[in-house]
């Protein structure tokens, strides 16, 4: 079996996001991404983030600094 092959430059760019944005896995308080202005597709547990620095997929359930409520709710 081989060991994990990762994608340097990838990893570095994903460290450096979670590094810029403070992202995490938990929700922050109530806060979290499910409720964010940025979360693509609030019915889905896995959804787009389109903030800038972000633009990648997170969790309903995480949470970053970027943080903003949802303006239709
Ligand atoms: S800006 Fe942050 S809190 Fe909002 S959806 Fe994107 S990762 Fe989640």
């Amino acid at each position: 079996m081989t060991g994990p092959q990762v994608d340097e430059a990838r990893f570095a760019e994903t460290q450096h996001t979670v590094k810029v944005s403070a992202l995490r896995g938990r929700p922050l308080d109530d806060d979290r991404c499910a409720t964010c202005y940025y979360y693509l597709d609030p019915t889905d547990d896995i959804s787009f983030c389109w903030h800038e620095k972000l633009q990648i997929l997170v969790g309903d359930n995480w949470w970053c600094h970027f943080w903003e409520m949802r303006d239709d709710d």
